[in-house]
């Protein structure tokens, strides 16, 4: 699974998805991983190994770690780091955060370019309502350390929970555009079958939406106590405008350019279109040879 960045200009470079484990032992109440996949489960290093191989051949030095929560098999993530930086990978991972505050400077060390996390809310009784188990001001730190390290941020945020007006969101929503991510992802609360969330907002104000195509993230589809029909969506591209204001895009690839230049890595800038190309579906072999049933030869190799 290969994926592009663009810089201005259409500027690209190649960045190949991996997933070390899929799962979470949390219980957010919104989040659908808690109905598809509550417990943690490894992909093999064996398997992580042949991919990872397979993108360094093809010229993807950069590696999109999208499990739900990397790091919630402590062990696992220690030898999936060691095996990314045996391909001589740079990698970005989505996280908790404060797994990745526990984790910022090791991972930083060993290749860590960036981070996707989720802050939800910046209200401490919220977060507890979802079961996030998170501080509200942790989020705040995050984004500052990442900053200073100047790598690479993305942050998702939620609006219209139950206790929310439409002026504490707007006001809420100027504090996620002052915390200048380079990727905001903003989302309305939206209850998925099997979640917590989906029974506490049916049984407490009724889901009203029968069409499914609306259930995703960006319409309201039940009964907000507070917000009218409407209220939420405009509230929704207020809150984009502000987070992708004027200065968004020249911030962000100064800060990627600078974290370039201070790794003496500017050829991944200057071959990035090259590779881009070199690395499209239409290109690229499939990669259909058997997955090896065990990882012993991969962890023997790693210690
Ligand atoms: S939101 Fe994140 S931490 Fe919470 S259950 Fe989902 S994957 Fe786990």
């Amino acid at each position: 699974m290969v994926t592009r960045f663009r810089l201005p200009g259409g500027w690209s470079f190649p960045l190949g998805v991996l997933f070390s484990s899929r799962g979470c032992s949390f219980r957010c109440t919104f989040c659908q991983t808690t109905a598809f996949a509550p417990q943690p489960k490894e992909n093999s290093l064996a398997t992580l190994d042949r991919v990872l191989r397979f993108y360094v051949q093809h010229g993807i030095h950069f590696v999109l770690l999208l499990d739900e929560n990397f790091g919630n098999l402590p062990s696992h993530a220690e030898d999936v780091i060691e095996l990314l930086a045996r391909h001589k990978v740079r990698w970005l991972v989505q996280s908790r955060v404060d797994l990745l505050l526990r984790n910022f400077n090791d991972w930083r060390r060993c290749g860590m370019e960036g981070a996707l996390f989720g802050i939800e809310s910046f209200h401490q009784d919220i977060l507890k309502q979802m079961h996030k188990n998170e501080k509200a001001q942790s989020a705040f730190e995050l984004a500052e350390r990442l900053d200073r390290a100047g790598m690479y941020a993305q942050g998702y945020y939620i609006i219209g929970l139950p206790p929310e007006t439409p002026a504490s969101i707007a006001q809420d929503l100027r504090t996620l555009a002052s915390l200048k991510l380079d990727v905001t992802q903003i989302t309305i609360v939206t209850p998925h079958p099997q979640t917590e969330m989906w029974r506490e907002l049916d049984s407490g104000y009724g889901i009203f939406e029968k069409d499914w195509s609306r259930f995703d993230t960006k319409h309201l589809v039940w009964n907000h106590p507070h917000c009218a029909p409407g209220v939420l969506e405009s509230l929704l591209e207020e809150g984009f405008r502000a987070c992708y204001g004027k200065d968004w895009l020249m911030r962000t690839t100064k800060k990627f350019l600078s974290a370039r230049r201070a790794q003496k890595d500017l050829s991944s800038v200057l071959l990035g279109p090259v590779r881009s190309r070199w690395a499209s579906s239409s290109r690229l072999p499939y990669l259909a040879t058997p997955v090896p049933s065990s990882d012993q030869p991969v962890r023997s190799a790693v210690a």
